[in-house]
């Protein structure tokens, strides 16, 4: 039989990547402290909600809603937890009810709405920073090379923005190193900021201190439009 080595290797496979694990075995996932369940369910929003996401923020929990077309929303809640916590799916349908019971219209007539069987419990992760993304002629690309919490919904936008930038410098540049080390330079820095920002948010929604929460909020309804926009600038510029 003839052996012959892959020109390159792009390991595109996710959080728990096994090409990462070969590259770099002391890489490590970070628990957030918090856990998320998720469902689609088909329950039209009302016209005010039908093209916005909207979220509800509590006492170390919060819960937001989409609408994703053809009648369907997509609706989450993460919230505080130990790693790995386990619940019979009867269980986490009564405790997300009793969550969003003092929350607005129409997010406890949903829950209401969801069948145990749709709602899918994830723990949410990150990866802590490599030290490079990429060795020789193999890379990593999207989660498994720089996986974030979803508090930002840029994990899916990040992978593809790699995928891009690396496809378009495996094409331009002389040499497999030199497409990889231009990948990691012109990704790296918003990549790095999307992980970290997205922890960050994660705890500030979650606060439990009712005093703190209060400042919290008083702060983000002060904070000017332009600041706003500025940041989301900063995660929908391309910069390539
Ligand atoms: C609760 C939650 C909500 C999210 N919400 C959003 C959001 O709103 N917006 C957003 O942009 N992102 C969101 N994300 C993040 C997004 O899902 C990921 O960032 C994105 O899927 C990463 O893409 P990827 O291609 O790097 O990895 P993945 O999508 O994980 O794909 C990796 C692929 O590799 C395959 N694979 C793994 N190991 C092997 C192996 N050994 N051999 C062969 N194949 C293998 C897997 O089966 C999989 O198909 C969310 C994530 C979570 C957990």
């Amino acid at each position: 039989m003839e052996l012959r080595c892959a020109a390159i290797v792009v390991g595109a496979d996710g959080m728990c990547s096994a090409v990462r694990q070969q590259l770099f075995p002391e890489a490590q996932l970070r628990y957030s402290g918090q856990s998320s369940c998720r469902a689609i369910v088909e329950s039209p929003l009302p016209s005010t909600l039908e093209r916005r996401g909207w979220e509800v923020w509590g006492n170390g929990c919060r819960f937001g809603v989409s609408s994703v077309g053809h009648g369907e929303v997509y609706s989450y809640a993460t919230f505080d937890a130990p790693q790995s916590g386990q619940d019979a799916p009867s269980e986490r349908v009564a405790w997300l009810r009793q969550m969003v019971a003092d929350f607005p219209a129409p997010l406890p007539e949903l829950v209401a709405a969801t069948p145990e069987e749709r709602i899918l419990r994830t723990d949410m992760y990150d990866l802590r920073p490599l030290p490079a993304w990429h060795r020789g002629r193999v890379a990593l690309l999207g989660d498994a090379a720089h996986a974030t919490t979803p508090n930002l919904g840029q994990g899916g936008a990040q992978a593809i923005e790699d995928a891009y930038v690396s496809a378009e410098n495996l094409a331009t540049q002389a040499t497999v190193e030199a497409a990889f080390t231009a990948y990691e330079r012109i990704r790296r820095g918003k990549a790095d900021h999307v992980v970290s920002r997205s922890r960050q948010l994660g705890k500030v929604v979650h606060i439990g201190n009712p005093v703190i929460r209060r400042l919290r909020n008083t702060l983000l309804r002060n904070i000017p439009a332009s600041l706003n926009q500025r940041q989301l600038d900063t995660l929908y510029t391309l910069n390539y």
